[in-house]
């Protein structure tokens, strides 16, 4: 009976693991970019509104983590970082259905996955509260699906929302950018995050703009382990 208990046991644990860490879905499965989402907040950014953060993929902030925070994310920051006070209304970025509330994958205290069309998924992490909206729930675009908050949950110190775009195995994380119909140039000028991107002093060209950002894949080898980074590593290149 025990070991009936064991196996049951395991045969769940190993589901939720392949729930966790399924194959990729393969690129051609998943809609191409053609500007087919939209913002997640309603009006014009702006300091009192929200306002574009740190940038996806090869920023400077991921690289000085990418052994920790980013180490299974092949080193890159895998969303956009939106800055916005905290309380700020989260807005689904295209038609779908909730997949996730305060799910496994991330970014918390609370966080939301809604499946869309084309086997995308869009997550938006460091929510407030835990959100009103249920799994399996339809949402249109434009509808609130949360309040933005902090991801230190002091809504003082890093108030922002956590954006990302994955394909629906929740293992291949896309550059939202080409996604998302927006004016990137001029968010990511206002914005606080600058050029923001680390160097490879070797290839000092690569991954220097906001649409110039690689894909990554869960538990991947790291992007970004260089042997000359600018600016360098702390305590030296390694
Ligand atoms: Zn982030």
């Amino acid at each position: 009976m025990a070991a009936r208990r064991f196996l049951l046991l395991a045969a769940a644990l190993t589901g939720v693991a392949l729930a966790h860490y399924a194959a990729p879905l393969p690129l051609s499965a998943v809609a191409p970019a053609k500007a087919q989402f939209g913002l997640p907040f309603a009006g014009p950014p702006g300091p009192d509104t929200w306002m574009l953060g740190q940038g996806y993929g090869n920023t400077t902030g991921a690289y000085r983590q990418r052994r920790s925070t980013y180490g299974n994310l092949q080193g890159i920051h895998a969303g956009l970082d939106f800055s916005a006070p905290c309380g700020t209304p989260v807005r689904a970025i295209g038609d779908g259905v909730v997949a996730e509330v305060d799910g496994p994958h991330g970014s918390p205290p609370h966080n939301v996955v809604v499946d869309h069309a084309g086997n995308l998924s869009s997550l938006y992490g460091h929510l407030r509260v835990r959100s009103s909206v249920r799994v399996g729930q339809r949402v249109t675009r434009g509808q609130v699906i949360g309040e933005s908050g902090d991801s230190q949950g002091t809504c003082v110190s890093a108030p922002h929302l956590h954006l990302e775009l994955r394909d629906r195995s929740h293992q291949r994380f896309l550059n939202p950018l080409p996604f998302i119909a927006a004016d990137w140039n001029s968010l990511a000028l206002a914005g606080s995050f600058g050029r923001g991107y680390e160097y490879d002093l070797e290839r000092p060209r690569r991954w220097q703009t906001p649409d110039s950002q690689p894909d990554a894949r869960r538990g991947g080898p790291l992007l970004n382990e260089y042997r000359r980074p600018w600016p360098p590593a702390a305590g030296g290149a390694r």
